[in-house]
């Protein structure tokens, strides 16, 4: 990601509040999206899991006007009971979520997966990435009496193998599956869900991934625009999802991977 990079300040988001899950630093594909949200007015609220990350995420909150710093561990039901009534009690009701939370263990991220993935290592990855997102729809609906959206963080290696990405993958199908289903159940209530689908960036989570570095080089050579996916296509893109421009999209999964998705042979390989 460059660090010129430049975002478009506007009005999309005036008079929206919403939840931003998800921001551990300055990389993160989360804190990219809060700071376009807030260039284009939206208040914010942000979860942090714990205090150690509080203390990374506070200054970079405060830097954009975050109006509330949430405590939420979303495999707690505890901590999602307590992190949701203080948003309700702040704020009253929602316009948007942002979920960007994702964890396995970094054995289920390497080598054979039929052979490292385990029963716990299988349920922990579904639990914090794909059941948090039902979850976290459950509890943000009856917010959002007048309608919202919701979006989800997801990567393509759900829908084709990707080396090492191994249980992540299954739990990202999993995910958008629930996208989609979340999008059936709340469209009626004018609450759109939608995913959005980065290329591989390098971020905490990224780093967890063996073999990451060579991902990002194939996804970059092999991609139609032949570059790396930038923050500014992904937060771009969930601006517009999240705004009134993305008015009857729902049950979506969009890519922002410079075309990766598409191509079926990379170039440089004969037929
Ligand atoms: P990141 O900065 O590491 O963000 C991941 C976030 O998930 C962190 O804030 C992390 O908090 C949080 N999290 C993990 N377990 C949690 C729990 N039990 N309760 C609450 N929060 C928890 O990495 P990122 O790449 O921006 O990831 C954001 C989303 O984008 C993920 O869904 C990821 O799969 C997706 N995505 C990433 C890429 C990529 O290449 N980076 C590509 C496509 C999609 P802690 O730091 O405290 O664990």
């Amino acid at each position: 990601m460059a660090d010129d990079w430049t975002m478009p300040e506007g009005s999309l988001m005036a008079g929206k509040r919403g939840l931003v899950m998800g921001v551990a630093n300055d990389k993160s594909i989360a804190w990219g999206i809060a700071k376009q949200l807030s260039l284009q007015g939206a208040k914010l609220a942000f979860t942090y899991q714990g205090e150690a990350l509080e203390k990374r995420v506070r200054p970079l909150a405060e830097s954009i006007g975050v109006q509330h710093m949430i405590q939420a561990d979303v495999t707690d039901d505890a901590s999602m009971d307590a992190a949701f009534a203080a948003l309700q009690s702040a704020w009253g009701t929602l316009d948007f979520v942002v979920h960007a939370i994702a964890f396995a263990d970094k054995d289920s991220l390497k080598g054979s997966f039929v052979g490292n993935t385990t029963r716990a290592g299988f349920a922990l990855a579904m639990d914090i990435s794909a059941y948090s997102f039902v979850d976290v729809c459950r509890r943000a609906a009856p917010l959002m009496p007048n309608g919202g959206a919701i979006i989800a963080l997801t990567y393509q290696g759900s829908e084709r193998v990707v080396p090492n990405y191994n249980m992540m993958g299954v739990a990202k199908a999993a995910l958008e599956a629930s996208v989609r289903y979340a999008a059936r159940d709340l469209g009626p209530k004018k609450i759109r869900v939608n995913a959005v689908s980065p290329g591989p960036m390098r971020t905490l989570a990224m780093a967890g991934i063996s073999g990451g570095r060579q991902l990002m080089t194939a996804a970059r050579d092999w991609s139609l625009l032949k570059e790396d996916t930038s923050m500014e296509g992904v937060a771009g893109c969930a601006l517009w999802l999240l705004s009134d421009l993305g008015k009857s999209v729902a049950g979506e999964c969009i890519h922002v991977d410079a075309g990766f998705h598409v191509v079926g042979v990379p170039e440089g390989v004969e037929a």
